[in-house]
């Protein structure tokens, strides 16, 4: 009885400590892995042996074990937040699936299905589980995923269609801009809006995500400021595919630097169908574009692709991209997937090669 009060007492302290102190300023070079970090230990190895210093856990495999285990090996632990893909939420509630200009329920985008960002009941849903998340476990930070209007672009040819026309958003954008829309149908008054002021709804568009952001911010400063908020996304310049990281995803690097601590750019060479010498020169172009300098916030730590979908990553390139993860600006790196990873032997080879050499911040 005694012993297992004081186990109690033990796990509620390592589950209520969090290590925080990089939103504030110390710095130390993030050699991170994105998934479970159970596949690792199962394989055998510890964290630290491998030079990892944080993990990037998804909300859904979180919890008292691996956060146990994670602080015993020193880990910072990142939380992987799925924002505004729901395709179990759509079905369930018809009412926030993302509508199209011609008034049709959009399609999934291959496997991902946006929810509309302006509906009220799913936004108070996707809150709700956040606050909860933080209620149970301290961690270091969240890693906001899938935050961007209905679309995919993890695919050599995205999928890019316009949304979201739904009442909710229309009157969202007419209260929010002063503007009468035209009276009409659905249709009617989204051919209105893209033709008459596609400019002012795009910008709109991106204002709707910087909100989501800046209230899952909040909620995060609730707990403790100095968690750091993260954001994985699109890894576009602004010319490619014609402006649609901002135009058609409403991602605005402008607007979202003033919130958002750590930018990930997911630059997966492999399913992007690019060459693996990509990857620096995006790591180099967003630490331009950000006006980012080493230190500096916002911060880079891009993930860059280990697993072997579409096709075969081989070691050497996952060599190439990882060190090209850590270049310019950037202070810190992950890999798409951990488990990845231990499937390959040479990979392992990689990750502790690059990682016990980069940065003597330990
Ligand atoms: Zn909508």
């Amino acid at each position: 009885m005694f012993r297992s009060i004081i186990i109690t007492i033990l796990t509620s302290i390592v589950l209520s400590q969090a290590t925080y102190g990089q939103r504030s300023g110390h710095e130390q070079i993030i050699k991170g892995v994105y998934g479970s970090p159970q596949s690792i230990w199962d394989a055998g190895y510890e964290l630290r042996d491998l030079g990892i210093n944080a993990i990037f856990v998804r909300s859904t495999s979180l919890d008292s074990s691996i956060i146990i285990r994670a602080r015993h090996e020193d880990q910072r632990i990142f939380v992987e937040f799925p924002t505004l893909n729901g395709k179990n939420y759509v079905n369930k509630h018809p009412e926030a699936w993302a509508i199209n200009e011609q008034g049709q329920k959009v399609q999934a985008a291959s496997w991902f299905m946006g929810v509309c960002p302006t509906d009220p009941a799913f936004r108070r849903y996707r809150f709700d589980q956040l606050d909860n998340l933080l209620s149970k476990y301290a961690v270091d930070g969240i890693w906001m995923d899938y935050v961007h209007w209905h679309a995919q672009f993890e695919e050599r040819r995205p999928i890019l269609p316009e949304t979201c026309f739904c009442e909710h958003c229309r009157s969202a954008f007419s209260r929010d801009k002063g503007i009468e829309l035209p009276p009409g149908d659905l249709t009617t008054q989204a051919s209105w809006i893209l033709s008459i002021k596609d400019s002012l709804w795009r910008q709109w568009r991106c204002e709707v995500i910087v909100d989501w952001v800046q209230e899952i911010r909040a909620i995060m400063d609730q707990y403790n400021p100095e968690m750091l908020l993260g954001m994985y996304h699109c890894p576009w310049t602004d010319d490619e595919f014609n402006g649609a990281r901002q135009r058609i995803l409403g991602l605005d690097y402008n607007l979202l630097s003033a919130t958002i601590d750590v930018f990930s750019p997911m630059v997966y060479h492999g399913r992007m169908e690019r060459n693996p010498t990509w990857v620096a020169d995006h790591v180099q172009w967003i630490c331009d574009r950000l006006r980012t300098t080493a230190g500096n916030s916002p911060k880079v730590w891009p993930i860059v692709q280990a697993s072997d979908q579409p096709h075969i990553v081989s070691a050497k390139e996952f060599r190439q991209v990882l060190k090209a993860g850590l270049s310019k600006c950037a202070s810190g790196v992950m890999m798409f997937t951990g488990r990845s990873v231990v499937q390959a032997e040479q990979k392992i080879r990689v990750l502790r090669e690059v990682y016990l050499s980069s940065g003597s911040d330990e």
